[in-house]
């Protein structure tokens, strides 16, 4: 009994929980929060104590915080992006800059207390500097005792109060978040309205807010039966006065939340999966058809990613209309609440997918934006394509669009590294292709590289050695090499690291001692294996796999391999004993990136 009560608490506090890399590390925090919500002036007191462990081998003399809400103020590094890049986004344009005094963001720490004594720190914009007193070592913990106060912005981006759509209070990036660490060291990113990186832990938060208000956010409601709002009933607490809500997320690396006095409220149960939650404002019937179609689509959605990935882990899923775009936290998403339903649908898809990369599969996304908005799109595009089927290119390619974006800006000469950090490329467009489109078309290229079954293989095993922690790009590779036998890191060098694209073609056809020469030619500079059918005049295809030198392996698919295409060679020649060819197809499936699909065919087809 007794070495069962310590097998448990090691299995509870994560010490025998198999690391997915020798070595691996990550820090731990809880937090407690108490914030008293003043809706008429449209800010909040706030009280904070943090328990943060540090896991890591190194001894720590400084922390940092996020203090995200300071964007939103003239002058800010935010500001100044949004007023300098060449194509701003339309939703941010100079309005930072405009924003008065009291329509401002702001987290002014008021005192912050490190292991019980007052300790001095320094707000640089959005990030706050503190120097310890004392440092952390290696396996020790601390406690960090926070007063804090915040202004809740006019919406600029994501968060804010009062935004286009309505909805009063949409709080994400809203109160002070410990920065993560890791072994390339602390992730102290200024805001600037992108990407996120945070330290997996607990959350309690207690709001105290106006009784007319309705709360939606991460976590599990802990005291449902009393606060009513269509949690443990419908009723709304009357008269004047404040409720306190007490929200419990386990194991989460943010916290969101909304609130306006109007949600409809409402929920649906996937079977065996999460507990679905809906917060929408919409009275116009076109919307609440929308929402009301929803909860039947989503339920496919979680199914269908579910068995494509892994499990959803969480007990449940907020849809909550944040009125602005649409944007992923643990266990919620803060999405528009208009539009045409396939929008809507996309949009619930992409950002409910983020849960599987962003809020298990979390990479610091300010070093590798491509990973969460790149793998999120490519399980998007498939489920996408279940759920509305389409026509053409994308029912053969359900991630034609993105492919499509991505041959159009390589042509204009426009595409930047995958390496570039998430708020440096040098424009929005360069970014969100890079992100979405590149990093999504970086796995159709590893799955023609990989063959289909082992790819996903691979890709499930990696979700699941490495869900709960932080991967970074070798680790994602290395478990894709472990799955396929084959060598791999050339393709995410090449395809992160550099520009380069593929464009195989076919070079020439000849008959010879009656033979047919095929001789295949690599225009692009990004090798690749290739696929290629050969269809003789009697209509017969045949299918022939090459893999590439650097692959040191072949891909087990129906079809005859061939030997290895040298990765510094421009030409590659097959000899076919017949003459009688008709057509030769490389990738006859539509599966590669290759960015010029017309010199794929031969005879070359007018068009
Ligand atoms: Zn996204």
């Amino acid at each position: 009994m007794k070495y069962l009560a310590i097998f448990k608490l090691l299995i509870f506090s994560g010490i025998l929980i198999a690391q997915p890399r020798p070595g691996y590390w990550q820090q731990h925090v809880n937090y407690e929060m108490h914030i008293d919500f003043d809706h008429e002036r449209h800010q909040f007191e706030g009280n904070q104590i943090i328990n943060y462990t540090n896991n890591s081998p190194d001894t720590l003399h400084e922390l940092f915080y996020h203090l995200q809400f300071n964007a939103f103020q003239p002058g800010s590094n935010m500001d100044e992006r949004s007023r300098s890049i060449a194509d701003p986004d339309r939703r941010v344009g100079d309005r930072i800059n405009h924003l008065t005094k009291d329509e401002i963001g702001f987290l002014e720490v008021v005192q912050l207390k490190y292991n019980g004594e007052v300790i001095d720190f320094e707000t640089w914009g959005t990030i706050l500097k503190v120097t310890l007193s004392q440092p952390i070592l290696p396996g020790k913990s601390c406690v960090l005792a926070m007063d804090f106060i915040g202004q809740i912005p006019a919406q600029i981006r994501r968060s804010g109060r009062f935004n286009k759509e309505g909805v009063h209070y949409s709080m994400a990036q809203w109160y002070p978040k410990l920065a993560e660490y890791d072994r390339y060291g602390w992730n102290t990113t200024p805001y600037v309205g992108r990407e996120f990186y945070g330290i997996w832990g607990d959350f309690d938060v207690y709001i105290s807010i106006d009784k007319s208000y309705t709360l939606a956010g991460t976590g599990i409601l802990q005291n449902a039966a009393e606060i009513g709002h269509g949690y443990g009933s419908d009723h709304k607490a009357k008269g004047n006065g404040k409720q306190t809500w007490h929200f419990r997320a386990e194991n989460v690396h943010d916290f969101v939340w909304a609130a306006d006095p109007k949600y409809s409220h409402t929920t649906h149960a996937v079977p065996g999966g999460p507990l679905m939650r809906f917060f929408y404002k919409e009275k116009k019937n076109e919307h609440i058809d929308n929402w009301e179609k929803l909860p039947k689509l989503m339920e496919r959605f979680f199914i269908l990613a579910d068995s494509l990935v892994g499990p959803y882990p969480y007990p449940e899923f907020s849809f909550i209309q944040g009125g602005d775009g649409g944007m992923e936290y643990p266990m919620a998403t803060l999405m528009l609440g208009r539009g045409k339903l396939k929008g809507m649908v996309g949009l619930a898809v992409h950002e409910a997918m983020h849960s599987w990369f962003y809020g298990l599969i979390g990479t610091n996304e300010s070093r590798y934006p491509w990973i969460d908005e790149g793998f999120t799109t490519f399980v998007e595009n498939i489920i996408m394509q279940d759920l509305f089927p389409e026509e053409g290119p994308r029912a053969t390619n359900p991630h034609f669009g993105n492919y499509m974006r991505y041959v159009q800006q390589f042509k204009k000469g426009a595409t930047e590294p995958l390496t570039t950090p998430a708020d440096h490329y040098t424009t929005n467009s360069a970014y969100s292709v890079a992100s979405y489109s590149q990093g999504c078309l970086f796995l159709v290229q590893l799955k023609y590289i990989m063959g289909e079954e082992t790819f996903w293989k691979g890709f499930r095993s990696f979700f699941n050695k490495w869900k709960f922690h932080h991967p970074h790009p070798e680790d994602f590779i290395r478990e894709m090499e472990k799955a396929s036998g084959m060598q791999l890191m050339w393709f995410c060098d090449l395809w992160t690291g550099t520009t380069q694209a593929v464009d195989l073609a076919v070079d020439s056809v000849y008959e010879k001692n009656n033979e047919t020469i095929i001789v295949l030619r690599r225009l692009g500079d990004l090798p690749s294996p290739a696929t290629i059918a050969i269809v003789n005049q009697d209509g017969k295809a045949d299918l022939y796999h090459i893999p590439l030198d650097l692959m040191y392996g072949r891909k087990s698919e129906a079809g005859n391999s061939l030997p290895p295409w040298k990765w510094a060679a421009e030409k590659y020649t097959i000899s076919i004993p017949t003459t009688k060819i008709k057509e030769i197809y490389i990738d006859p499936f539509f599966q590669s990136v290759d960015i010029e699909r017309k010199n794929n065919v031969w005879p070359i087809k007018v068009e």
